[in-house]
């Protein structure tokens, strides 16, 4: 069986690695239009953050790993067309135009940071660094910029204010709904990081919309926003990533948002053609079908479609967007519903906010915890935590419970360990360390 992917960032090489456990056989091969592989995304912010050296240090695979796992790539391959009736893709290769026919094909194309409403967004001073050669021209750029303009309050978007404002840049915030990080946190459990942003001089302007940037020629670039401009000497763009699939031909079905239209075992309406990661929408949180461009359901996706080459064995099982991240001080993670999202669903939710001690000792820190559950059958649906200490990795508890429906009551009763160090009498994320102590008048 020949295996062709293409794409090989997170989900491609997933894939890839676990066609390999599933079919010792296979011919497995990667079509990857980057000079280099493996670069993590938000290497950048890894390197201003002086965690790594230089960017060439943020890979998650190397050439070694996919040699001993037998699975062949090609970089600088670039994929122009599939004809997926005669099962054959045209890519061009070192300038040269070559074609490879494929037995399953599994489209791992991802996702660009683009916004094509936004014009003048194509500017070389306007800096997008999801991949590696992107972030070395914004590296260079941000170095010799005074001020910078972010279009976009999510996670990237955020994490660069917090990294800039670190190194003494100026730094504009624009975001068109009512606070950062929405999609994540409630405005409730927002605010002291809100709070520490206009604390640290960051100009945050909220409930704005960028309609165009335009390059002066001062070398300064605006931003234009209603009636407003922001002139500063670079933008980087934090909105939402798209797809870019110019390549399919017309046998792929699309959504309206141009991603790929996959069934539940991630089968596209082509036959023996698969699509994963950034390519296509899933059942989210509150589960319709959405777009959730995360590394975790790129990962979790390639390893689903892996699994279904032969047969539709194992259908993927959704996302309930769990994120986790240090931002002005705050770790900061979140998984599932929001309260804010919940009123877009037909569930009736209540919510808990809390501030919890996180060990027993007497200096212990605390985390500010809030809970969304579904108000009849107390099933968890969402949960946000927010802390000077990091508790990063206590959201995956709690995914876990969403993922397998825990209610309430399921909770109190998790065995989470005891130690005087670590945890006080009751775990921070036990319900019964609210419930015995919450007021009713907490709850909305
Ligand atoms: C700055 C930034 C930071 C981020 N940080 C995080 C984070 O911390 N955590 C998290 O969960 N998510 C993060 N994300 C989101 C994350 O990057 C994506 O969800 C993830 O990369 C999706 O993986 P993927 O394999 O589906 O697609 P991509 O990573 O987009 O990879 C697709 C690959 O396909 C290749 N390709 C595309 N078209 C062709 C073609 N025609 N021919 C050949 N190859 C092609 C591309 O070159 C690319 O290597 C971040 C995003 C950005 C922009």
């Amino acid at each position: 069986m020949k295996v062709v992917i293409i794409g090989a960032s997170f989900a491609g090489v997933a894939a890839a690695l676990e066609v390999r456990k599933l079919h010792k056989d296979a011919d497995i091969i990667l079509l990857e239009k980057q000079a280099t592989l493996g670069y993590i995304p938000n290497g950048l912010h890894l390197y201003w953050d002086n965690k790594i050296n230089a960017l060439d240090d943020a890979r998650f695979i190397t050439k070694e790993q996919l040699d001993r796992h037998e699975i062949q790539y090609y970089l600088s391959a670039t994929v122009e067309k599939i004809n997926t009736t005669q099962k054959i893709i045209t890519y061009d290769y070192l300038e040269k135009e070559e074609l490879i026919a494929y037995d399953k094909l599994i489209i791992a194309a991802g996702s660009r940071q683009l916004s094509e409403k936004i014009d003048g967004s194509e500017h070389e001073r306007v800096l997008k660094y999801k991949r590696y050669d992107e972030a070395q021209a914004a590296l260079a750029k941000v170095q010799e910029s005074r001020h910078i303009t972010i279009i976009g309050g999510g996670q990237v978007g955020v994490e660069a204010a917090d990294l800039l404002i670190r190194q003494q840049k100026q730094v504009t915030l624009i975001e068109s709904m009512d606070y950062v990080l929405f999609k994540y946190l409630d405005e409730d459990m927002i605010q002291p990081i809100e709070q520490k942003m206009t604390d640290n001089g960051i100009d945050l302007k909220l409930r704005q919309t960028v309609s165009s940037i335009e390059a002066e020629a001062d070398h300064k670039i605006s931003v234009h926003l209603g009636e407003e401009s922001v002139a500063s000497d670079a933008v980087i763009m934090g909105v939402n990533v798209r797809p870019n699939l110019h390549f399919l031909d017309e046998q792929i079905d699309l959504h309206m948002d141009q991603t790929i239209a996959v069934d539940r075992y991630l089968r596209t309406s082509a036959e023996d053609v698969f699509a994963v990661g950034d390519c296509i929408q899933l059942s989210g949180p509150g589960e319709e079908m959405v777009y959730i461009p995360l590394i975790n359901n790129a990962v979790r996706t390639g390893i689903v479609a892996a699994a279904n080459l032969i047969k539709p064995a194992v259908p993927f099982n959704g996302s309930s967007r769990t994120i986790g991240t240090h931002v002005f001080g705050y770790y900061i993670a979140s998984t599932g519903l929001t309260e804010g999202e919940s009123l877009f669903t037909n569930r009736t939710v209540k919510t808990c906010r809390q501030e919890v001690r996180l060990t027993s000792l007497p200096q212990s820190d605390t985390m500010t915890l809030k809970w969304v559950y579904d108000a009849s059958t107390h099933e968890l649906l969402g949960a946000q935590l927010l802390s000077t200490s990091n508790i990063l990795e206590k959201i995956n508890t709690l995914a876990l419970a969403i993922q397998t429906k825990q209610t309430l009551e399921d909770l109190k009763q998790a065995d989470y360990f005891f130690h005087p160090l670590y945890t006080q009498m009751v775990s921070a994320t036990n319900l019964v360390s609210w419930m015995a102590e919450r007021a009713d008048e907490d709850e909305s």
